[in-house]
């Protein structure tokens, strides 16, 4: 598919868009330099900043002897990483990278999967493990938990898979260890809140003892699910305690979905940027919950004030900062790599609009308790459409105008050349 979706395809696309623009960039070009910013700038050195890598997690199919799903893994590993995500990264232009999902994406040869990628001009990087389900064949159930579990044999084969995924990671050439557990209650009083803990510090001790010096560890949150009563690491608190308690290569991970209703994340960045332990992020939106919606089919503001406090970082040259932005999102009825060059493009889009707020201003008005202008200089930073910067940086970078549109025209072909089955109902939900 990456030569169906071929240099000349995106060139003959840009043509006719080319200057329409051309005339658009030009007019915000005039309009930003009236606010004191320069187009040019934001379009060749900013973006560079905000590139982002897919978490691939591949889930398996239901049964399966053994044999056949390990070719069915190496198979669907090594055609994501030739196919997909490649195919993403020429037309937008700003996703190099792949966060594969252990076992989900185990393959019987690392370094040839390695190989295999780089020569597609793609890297991979913050290994996810998998303790939240049971695997075929596994000896001791995750029924009641992993890393905490209270199970020292289960809690030991969850230690020994985390230590697996680094082996995998370092052949790779990933430099960070996701871990999610799903561990957890639904009863009260099921479990005694601070022994689980102890549990799964002592557990997540011996993972961060094999986390290499150039490596992070990063531990991500999740408020409910699959444990419906108590998650063992609920929240940013929890979490920010446990990567402190860890060390300095353990930072606590941000899943814009994995947050009770109306928190406001912007101010957990804040706070785990103030002590220098923001790992990253999985990017999605939600309506309820851990819903995985698209990034920015929702609440788009949000996403923004998120970009405003990492570009008020960047700006302040806050130290250890170098957050990973990961996307992480479920596609039920889209087309997956439609929603991912969508979805790059919403979380681009946050942080230039974030780069144009007036950060002199916006602290002149803080300091003076002027909250009305205060508001107004996020909001008009926010209601600037940045849609030709993000354009203008894809053509120049080889990319499409309009991904969406250059994907279907290459779509379009590809089915006329009958080179594939039609379309089935049932695609994998996350790329
Ligand atoms: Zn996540
Ligand atoms: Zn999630």
């Amino acid at each position: 598919m990456t030569d169906i979706v071929s240099e000349s395809l995106i060139a003959d696309q840009n043509t006719s868009l080319a200057d329409r623009l051309d005339q658009d960039f030009e007019s915000l070009a005039s309009q930003l330099q009236h606010r004191g910013h320069d187009i040019e700038e934001i379009t060749k050195e900013k973006l560079r900043r905000s590139r982002l890598l897919f978490p691939v997690g591949v889930r398996a199919p239901v049964e399966h002897d053994s044999r056949v799903f390990q070719d069915w893994q190496n198979r669907v590993m090594f055609s994501r990483s030739s196919k997909t995500v490649p195919v993403i990264n020429k037309l937008v232009r700003c996703t190099p990278g792949v966060s594969p999902h252990f076992p989900w994406d185990r393959v019987d040869d690392f370094s040839e999967l390695k190989e295999h990628a780089n020569q597609l001009g793609l890297v991979f990087d913050a290994v996810n493990s998998n303790t939240f389900q049971d695997q075929p064949g596994q000896a001791h159930t995750y029924k009641y938990g992993s890393l905490g579990n209270t199970s020292k044999a289960a809690r030991d084969q969850a230690v020994a898979h985390n230590l697996e995924c680094i082996e995998w990671g370092k052949v790779l050439g990933s430099k960070a260890l996701t871990v999610w557990v799903g561990d957890g209650s639904n009863f009260p009083g099921q479990q005694h809140f601070i022994h689980s803990l102890e549990r799964y510090l002592d557990s997540a001790r011996e993972i961060y003892a094999a986390i290499p010096d150039d490596w992070q560890m990063f531990i991500e949150h999740k408020m409910f699910e699959p444990a419906f009563y108590s998650t063992i690491i609920q929240d940013w608190g929890t979490n920010v305690l446990c990567a402190m308690e860890l060390g300095p290569k353990a930072k606590s991970l941000v899943d814009l979905g994995h947050h009770a209703p109306n928190v406001n994340i912007e101010m957990i960045v804040a706070r785990l940027i103030q002590f220098r332990k923001l790992a990253g992020f999985h990017f999605n939106d939600s309506k309820y919950g851990d819903d995985d919606l698209d990034s920015g089919s929702i609440n788009t503001y949000q996403q923004f004030l998120i970009f405003n406090e990492l570009v008020d970082a960047e700006y302040r040259n806050a130290p250890d900062f170098n957050p990973a932005y990961m996307l992480d999102q479920s596609h039920n009825i889209t087309d997956p790599i439609e929603s991912l060059m969508n979805s790059a493009a919403e979380v681009q889009r946050s942080y230039i609009k974030a780069l144009l707020v007036d950060r002199v201003a916006l602290d002149g008005y803080q300091e003076t308790n002027d909250a009305l202008m205060a508001a107004n200089t996020l909001k008009s930073a926010y209601n600037t459409d940045v849609s030709p910067i993000l354009a203008m940086a894809r053509k120049r970078s080889g990319g499409a105008i309009d991904p969406i549109a250059t994907y279907r025209a290459a779509d379009y072909r590809l089915q006329l050349a009958s080179n594939r089955p039609a379309k089935g109902g049932s695609s994998s939900g996350i790329v």
